[in-house]
């Protein structure tokens, strides 16, 4: 099996890459800086340098696949941006990065992946319960918040144009993971949060795609 993890230079992107390679899948992997393709390295990944902020980076990339496709795709890549708990407006500066990453990077990467998928692929981009609007009681973290609303909205799109072609696209929440972004007061270890989510991907049907999926496999609303 062939996987693709985008953003696997630590946290949840890392873990994916580490319980893949240890399965035994060949795994490409990406990071952005020299240290974080090294430890992708020394997991037995195949690394590539990929910031999805830049176009060429994007564009730029060296597949390899040998005329193997990817089996399942998680695009993990994402940001928090200023912890605001007010209605306080972001800088220009920390929209642009937030969104940017979490937004737009997705809609340069998985369009770039049309080619490299196998035809029953499953894709899976790194969402959040913040972004949910139906299911949201409190506020807080509100540019981040609208950043994986406007993720969710992506994805759908996504799924509805390779729906055809018997790709599976879902967004998922991997639940509060103590990673670098979900602080170590966070519920889930990284090790439980992704095998919770390879699980919910492997068992992913067509009636599942363009979903959104808490990773303990139950839906939550838009
Ligand atoms: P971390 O902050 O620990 O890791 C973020 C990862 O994204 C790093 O590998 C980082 O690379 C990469 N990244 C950030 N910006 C870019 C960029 N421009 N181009 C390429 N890679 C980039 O976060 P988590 O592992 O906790 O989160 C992973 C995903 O899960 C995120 O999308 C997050 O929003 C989501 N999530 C996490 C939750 C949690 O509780 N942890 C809860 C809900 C959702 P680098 O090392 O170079 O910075």
């Amino acid at each position: 099996m062939t996987v693709l993890v985008v953003g696997a230079s630590r946290g949840i992107g890392h873990e994916f890459a580490r319980q893949w390679r240890a399965e035994g899948a060949r795994v490409v992997a990406t990071a952005r800086d020299e240290a974080g393709l090294a430890r992708l390295r020394e997991l037995g990944c195949e690394a590539l340098p990929l910031d999805v902020t830049d176009a060429a980076s994007v564009a730029g990339l060296g597949w390899r696949l040998d005329g193997e496709r990817f089996a399942t795709v998680v695009v993990n890549a994402g940001v928090y941006g200023p912890r605001a708990d007010g209605l306080e407006a972001p800088s220009a500066a920390d929209f642009d990065t937030v969104m940017h990453t979490n937004v737009l990077g997705p809609m340069r990467v998985l369009p770039a992946l049309q080619d490299l998928l196998a035809p029953d692929a499953r894709v899976a981009v790194l969402s959040s319960i913040m972004g949910s609007i139906g299911g949201r009681t409190s506020p807080g973290g509100w540019l981040y918040r609208a950043s994986k609303a406007a993720l969710n909205s992506v994805l759908k799109d996504v799924a509805l144009t390779w729906a055809a072609r018997g790709v599976v696209c879902v967004a998922v929440h991997p639940g509060w993971v103590q990673t670098d972004m979900g602080g170590p007061g966070a519920t889930l270890t990284p090790e439980r949060s992704v095998a919770d989510l390879r699980r919910l991907l492997s068992r992913l049907q067509p009636a599942d795609n363009g979903g959104f999926f808490n990773h303990d496999g139950h839906p939550i609303p838009w």
